[in-house]
């Protein structure tokens, strides 16, 4: 019977069409004895819409702390006692050399990450657009950013001097984000991200899970990246910050992880998906089964304020099984 539900779930997203919210809830419901059915399904969905190609990102936390939003996992809130590194606007050829050496480490797509509410300073826009084409000049990276609530006008900017993709995440479910941020509205990400789309931008959004949110939140965060089609959504798990009011929060187990990689495979069968932060301490041993479960793609290199693992290791997951990673 679950085995056959299974199966109508993976013949609807093969022709693209994604689950239902109620089909949703209940692939994300299912016991976790089941969740080898689940693989066996979303990899042949993404095998389908993603070939054996994944995305290698990676990213440098270019301006780092003070931020004074209060989002409650981020170490870079001012909110919060962290100790986290702050440093302002990290200079463009320290950016771009980095970005050399993410392709090296063999990265297809780089982002510039800023912490705060939003870059609007004339003197960091001019910086990151340095950068970016810099980065255009002398690397065949993917160029990205992650910079905050952005207006079309600085984006425009930033479009104009080279970038490609916007990063913004939703982070949550709607229901859900009054618990995770009490400084902003979730409606001006909302706009954020709609803004980029309009700008023909490609647009990265997703979240972070383990914050306390219920699996039907999951849900609803998918339905609505669903419904602002987005290109690409980054999937975090929660990684807990000393300092932070989430600092003892229990890490997800790892089949949790795979049937949420699982949940957004089946909700939006054709986009891209991506592991980012939490990958290592949320899945440890079980890190291999993202590409089954359903990503294609996953961040290398370190995270913003956590050390990831040698690239080197997760160049060598990649050939083992099979994948090869895209390239530029
Ligand atoms: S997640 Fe971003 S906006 Fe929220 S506190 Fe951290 S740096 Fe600020």
């Amino acid at each position: 019977m679950i085995r056959a539900t299974i199966k109508q779930f993976e013949e609807k997203a093969l022709k693209g069409e994604g689950l239902s919210c109620a089909e949703g809830c209940a692939l994300i419901n299912l016991p976790d004895n089941c969740i080898f059915d689940i693989l066996a399904s979303s990899e042949k969905v993404r095998t389908f819409f993603k070939g054996n190609e994944v995305n290698l990102c990676s990213i440098i936390n270019a301006k780092s702390g003070l931020c004074h939003e209060d989002c409650i996992f981020c170490s870079q809130s001012v909110h919060y006692d962290t100790g986290v590194k702050t440093y302002p606007m990290t200079e463009p050829q320290t950016i771009v050399e980095t970005a050399k050496a993410a392709s090296q480490n063999g990265a297809r797509e780089f982002s510039i990450v800023t912490s705060g509410t939003s870059v609007n300073k004339d003197s960091d826009v001019a910086i990151l657009a340095e950068a970016l084409k810099k980065m255009q000049g002398e690397t065949q990276m993917e160029r990205c950013a992650s910079l905050g609530i952005m207006n079309a006008e600085t984006l425009q900017k930033l479009k104009d001097a080279g970038l490609q993709s916007y990063h913004h995440n939703l982070e949550t479910a709607r229901s859900f984000f009054p618990n995770v941020c009490t400084t902003h509205d979730y409606e001006e990400d909302v706009n954020t991200i709609k803004t980029a789309r309009r700008l023909g931008l490609y647009t990265c959004c997703g979240g972070v899970f383990g914050l306390g949110e219920s699996r039907e939140q999951r849900v609803e965060l998918a339905v609505t990246l669903r419904e602002l089609d987005v290109d690409s959504i980054p999937i975090n798990f929660l990684n807990p910050r000393p300092g932070t009011p989430l600092e003892n929060a229990a890490h997800l187990t790892p089949l949790e992880c795979l049937k949420i990689i699982a949940l957004f495979r089946f909700m939006l069968p054709a986009k891209d998906i991506v592991i980012c932060g939490g990958r290592q301490v949320n899945l440890r041993d079980m890190q291999c089964l993202i590409f089954a479960a359903g990503a294609n793609g996953m961040m290398i290199g370190n995270y913003l304020t956590t050390m990831g693992r040698p690239p080197e290791e997760d160049l060598r997951m990649v050939k083992d099984l099979g994948l090869k990673p895209r390239r530029p």
